[in-house]
């Protein structure tokens, strides 16, 4: 993995490979920040620089360690990354030694054994959130005696969800949003293509990874409904019918989860489209936002039919995280864009 794809945090992860070098690099570092800003990029290219037989320094990319671990096949690297693995959760089994886990090697047993010739042995933990009290429970000895040369390194959106405990045994390292310029960047390299990645770039506010979860589900249709269903043209039955069907890569390992997955994005979008609002109506210029115009619109609403739908969207977008069905979530959404009917005359 090369350092020009870590747009925004180069300086960051240098001066933690530079702390490294001149050996006070903590053993347990929390990369925490916004949901798609280059987190997990971000602890895996100082994973890669610090396994670097010419390291710790950004990582050359040629060597025999380089090589392996772009192979993925790096002995002294552990990686638990229950998201694309298909896990919602983070169990116990996966951190403690001896832990026999049908998701896989433990923690436990990979800290167990020796580094080749010596080297770092890395830990990378995308999503700690995913961990229950059990599994950080079972983490904190780990986190305070890692032992020589190893470091972890834990990744969350939520860091509101760790236990003090966990929080408070590990260096925590801020990330921010990065500049609109730098999410066209990596949407380019990503392929997707110009016309497409501007709307796109703009609506991430910031968040390059959720930039490109935009492309793969259809956002720029699922906003057109959105605004169909906001100025009445059509129904939310109709819009309904669309967006359980829309085509678009939408992840879940069940039918259900697969629609609230469906829901997420649309909850997400719809409540991105109504805080626009909200900066518009508090004088933002339009121009700054990511839904400009429609913003601008949107803020002529009166500020109690405002409030409601924002209000309402929040909480079915709460409920996605209770596991609630995601087709009633969906009209909920729906139903919290179309708001009532004596509001609907206001808009035009
Ligand atoms: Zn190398």
């Amino acid at each position: 993995m090369s350092s020009a794809e870590l747009l925004g945090h180069r300086e960051l992860v240098e001066g933690l490979l530079r702390a490294a070098r001149a050996g006070r690099l903590a053993h347990a570092l929390l990369f925490h920040g916004p949901e798609g800003v280059g987190k997990f990029l971000a602890a895996h290219t100082l994973a890669a620089g610090l396994l670097c037989e010419r390291g710790p320094a950004f990582a050359c990319g040629s060597c025999g360690a380089c090589r392996q671990l772009a192979a993925g096949s790096h002995a002294d690297l552990f990686v638990i990354d229950a998201q694309t693995e298909g896990e919602d959760a983070i169990l116990v089994e996966r951190v403690r030694a001896g832990g026999d886990s049908a998701q896989g090697a433990s923690l436990g047993d990979f800290l167990a054994l020796r580094a080749r010739e010596g080297g770092w042995r890395v830990v990378l933990l995308r999503d700690a959130h995913r961990m229950n009290a059990s599994s950080q429970n079972a983490l904190l000895k780990t986190l305070e005696e890692p032992g020589e040369r190893v470091l972890l390194v834990l990744e969350t959106s939520r860091i509101d969800r760790l236990l003090p405990t966990t929080i408070s045994r590990c260096v925590r390292v801020a990330f921010g949003t990065l500049e609109l310029e730098d999410v066209r960047t990596v949407l380019r390299r990503k392929g997707v293509d110009l016309a497409a990645a501007e709307p796109l770039a703009r609506w991430a506010q910031g968040a390059p990874g959720r930039a490109l979860s935009h492309a793969r589900e259809n956002a720029g249709r699922q906003l057109e409904l959105a605004w169909s269903v906001l100025r009445g043209e059509i129904g939310r039955a109709q819009a309904l019918e669309e967006l359980l069907e829309l085509p678009g890569e939408f992840h879940g390992e069940t039918p259900a989860a697969l629609l609230r997955s469906r829901a997420r994005s649309f909850l997400d979008l719809a409540l991105g489209l109504l805080l626009d609002a909200e900066r518009a109506a508090a004088g933002v210029d339009p121009v700054q936002l990511a839904h400009g115009a429609g913003a601008a619109e949107l803020a002529r609403l009166p500020a109690a039919s405002r409030e409601r739908r924002l209000a309402e969207l929040r909480s079915a977008r709460q409920d996605v995280e209770r596991n609630l069905a995601g087709e009633g979530l969906l009209e909920r959404g729906l139903l919290a864009l179309r708001g009532p009917r004596r509001d609907r005359s206001a808009q035009r």
